[in-house]
């Protein structure tokens, strides 16, 4: 483990500590959160590979003037993409784990559109050339100070090691491609039987990217339908609890349809931005999933709590995404990973769903079980060991610096 390496590591330690300790200390204020959870478990058991309400949420999108298309795979979702995107050479993108998974940015950069990430911390990635650390906070790995240093060298000014002055820059610069482009692109939380979208944010960038361009294009998997907007709502705030410790992100997006006025003889005329809207609804191994002994993988929220508590992740970061991300990993063909799980259950403790991360990693890691187990903790103990050795010299040199 290098020097670099090891600050990330420590840095990204940090920011979960903190995480953790928010959320302890808020408990307190949001007794409801433990029984809430319960409550969404039993809704996610419902509606994760329920066809017929798949087709309902289809059905009303359509009536409510959504574009709505089942692509199969990233291949599939890629093309309809393009196809949307047409000769147009600038996009702006919030964060979107299903984007992610399929590649979309890069697939859209090699076709020569530039994609611009309006999230704060996926612009920092995309500019520094990092990989995210947590599917909720992905930069957390990054120390104020190495972000400003780069961030001065990519853009050839002087941009001091203050979180706040980054975040103002960085805005500015965001504010530029949003005024430019025509296409907007998001994830989605949740697609509702009422044909609605549900999505949450903190930073107001995602109301930018769907309202201000005149295509919004969404990209969401087959497994975030709910039966309700309030049941929507309600994984809502368990989300943001588990990912950020308050129990309610700034913003909840609800749209159910393009802009439109009925100020005149009531009838529906369409108005404003954006004037087209298309649903991507990817499947990509999910309907196999549903069907498989991994169906509960699919309850999953996207908090990332499970991640904020993995010992493995803690000291391997990337080389082990953690908890339910790991285990992502391995259905998209990434199966060695799974060998440095430490069974510890941590993860599955941490998880509003209580989904059983750790029996699903045992069932889908190849070898003797006994064998794995003990392996783990080997390799683990002695990188943990090699991390507090370089955190400890680090720590003395900073002293001496002071
Ligand atoms: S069981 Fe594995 S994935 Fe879960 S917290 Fe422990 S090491 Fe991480
Ligand atoms: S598995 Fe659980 S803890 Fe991990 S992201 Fe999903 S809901 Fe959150």
């Amino acid at each position: 483990m290098d020097r670099e390496r090891a600050e990330k590591l420590i840095a990204m330690n940090r920011a979960f500590k903190t995480l953790r300790e928010r959320q302890k200390v808020n408990l307190k204020f949001y007794p409801e959160v433990k029984e809430l959870a319960k409550e969404v478990r039993e809704k996610r058991e419902r509606c994760v590979g329920n066809q017929e309400l798949f087709e309902k949420v289809v059905e009303n999108l359509r009536r409510r003037s959504f574009n709505v298309y089942v692509a199969s795979d990233s291949e599939d979702a890629i093309s309809k993409v393009l196809e949307v995107v047409g000769d147009e050479k600038l996009v702006v993108k919030s964060k979107s784990n299903v984007t992610k998974e399929i590649g979309l940015r890069e697939e859209l950069e090699k076709k020569g559109v530039k994609v611009v990430e309006t999230d704060i911390g996926d612009r920092l990635l995309q500019i520094l050339d990092e990989s995210p650390s947590h599917p909720t906070g992905p930069a957390v790995h990054l120390s104020v100070k190495s972000i400003a240093e780069q961030l001065s060298k990519h853009y050839g000014v002087e941009i001091p090691p203050d979180a706040e002055k980054i975040v103002e820059f960085l805005r500015r610069d965001i504010e530029k491609s949003v005024e430019e482009t025509k296409i907007g692109i998001t994830g989605a939380n949740a697609v509702t039987a009422e044909g609605s979208v549900v999505i949450l944010h903190n930073e107001g960038n995602v109301f930018e990217v769907l309202s201000r361009p005149e295509k919004w294009i969404v990209v969401t998997g087959i497994e975030k339908v709910y039966e309700s907007v309030e049941d929507a709502v309600k994984a809502a705030k368990l989300q943001s609890f588990y990912a950020t410790g308050e129990i309610l992100p700034s913003f909840i997006e609800i749209v159910s349809g393009v802009a439109r006025t009925a100020d005149i003889e009531k009838r529906l005329i369409e108005v404003g931005k954006p004037r087209e809207v298309y649903i991507i609804l990817l499947d990509n191994g999910r309907s196999r999933i549903a069907n498989s002994e991994f169906r509960e993988a699919l309850y999953c929220l996207g908090c990332g709590n499970c991640v904020a508590n993995c010992p493995a992740h803690s000291v391997y970061g990337e080389k082990f995404s953690g908890g339910r991300f790991a285990l992502l990993d391995a259905f998209m063909g990434e199966k060695e990973a799974l060998r440095l799980c430490l069974s510890c259950g941590k993860c599955k403790k941490n998880c509003p769903m209580k989904i059983d991360v750790p029996g699903m990693i045992r069932r889908a890691r190849e070898g003797n079980e006994l064998y794995n187990f003990l392996l783990s903790h080997l390799r683990w103990m002695n990188e943990r060991l090699r991390l507090e050795i370089l955190k400890f010299l680090l720590e003395f040199e900073g002293r001496k610096k002071d």
